[in-house]
């Protein structure tokens, strides 16, 4: 599978009253076609971020260093013209909520058809018949009857719906969803994650998926990193993420998460003390460490690097950032 997204020694910082505050530090990671990587994290730990500066999308007082390449194209430092040629051909983004990104005084076709008429040049004509295919194919009911109404004529489920038909109407190769079914009632929520894994299918469009929600990535994703205070701390393939954490963050957030095989209700919950740390005020050694079970002396001196675990293999590597040598014990 060829790359679509290479990021190396990614940096983002935002300009403040209280001095700089950097959001991501140093990230490196890649994804390829028809690959879904999810990317969790509490709030805060730079998950939006990291996917707002690859799209050219940071609040005024950020910005970024390193590199960004969408399929060689290098995207750190385009200017807003240039990136309007790539946001929406060649990658889209998904939000929480459809109605900041849906204009709710235009018709949904219009809406619809506008992109294609803008960016692929088509006639009104086939923009239509082709926004039309592509309600079908995110599965609006009754999508012809549909297409002429306003966007507040859609329940929350349709709205996500018509943002992902828009969002794969220039058929880009890559799409970001930022908490796209957070705001979902959990029936909906799972017929929205079936779309993106059918699309990513037939599509073969490489999928982002930030998330809080372990449960989400465990139902489309391949591959997961794990982000903590503008790091990513632990980085594997979904299986062997969730049988066999090896970042002791990553543990707690599995510990703290419903998990749905469990039916007998023996189940407990255990939530990960403490709070994230200040972004200005980042410790020297690991960032974890104030809240870690197993801290010791050399963490809190030492920022851990990413290596390889035991698990890791040459082709798909399991990698965490923690001074802890490998082990079983971990798994909620
Ligand atoms: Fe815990 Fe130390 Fe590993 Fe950080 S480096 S997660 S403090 S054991």
């Amino acid at each position: 599978m060829s790359t679509i997204l290479d990021v190396q020694g990614l940096t983002t910082v935002f300009k403040t009253h209280d001095g700089d505050v950097k959001a991501v530090n140093d990230l490196s990671f890649s994804i390829r076609a028809g690959e879904a990587l999810g990317v969790v994290g509490e709030s805060g730990s730079g998950k939006s971020q990291t996917f707002l500066a690859i799209m050219g999308l940071l609040a005024s007082n950020g910005y970024s260093t390193g590199s960004a390449k969408l399929k060689g194209q290098e995207l750190i430092g385009l200017s807003t013209r240039e990136l309007n040629k790539v946001r929406g051909l060649k990658m889209s983004m998904i939000f929480q909520d459809p109605m900041t990104s849906l204009n709710p005084y235009m018709r949904i076709s219009k809406q619809l058809s506008e992109v294609l008429v803008q960016h692929k040049g088509m006639s009104e004509k086939e923009a239509r018949a082709k926004a039309l295919d592509m309600l079908d194919l995110v599965r609006i009911p009754e999508a012809r009857k549909r297409f002429d109404m306003y966007p507040h004529e859609f329940s929350g489920g349709m709205r996500q719906r018509v943002m992902i038909a828009m969002a794969l109407l220039c058929e880009p190769e890559l799409l970001i969803a930022d908490e796209p079914t957070t705001a979902l009632d959990v029936t909906v929520q799972a017929q929205i994650l079936d779309l993106l894994g059918d699309l990513k299918r037939e599509m073969n469009t490489a999928i982002v998926m930030i998330t809080h929600d372990l449960g989400v990535v465990a139902g489309i994703c391949d591959h997961v990193q794990v982000m903590y205070a503008g790091r990513i701390i632990e980085s594997a393939p979904v299986n062997d993420l969730f049988g066999n954490p090896q970042h002791p963050y990553t543990a707690g957030l599995l510990a703290s998460s419903p998990r749905l095989d469990v039916v007998n209700g023996d189940e407990k919950l255990v939530t990960i003390a403490g709070q994230p740390p200040n972004l200005q005020r980042l410790p020297a050694g690991c960032s974890f460490a104030p809240r870690c079970p197993h801290a010791f002396d050399r963490c809190r001196a030492e920022l851990p690097l990413l290596r390889k675990t035991e698990d890791g293999t040459a082709e798909d590597t399991h990698v965490k950032a923690c001074h802890l040598e490998d082990h079983k014990g971990l798994a909620a």
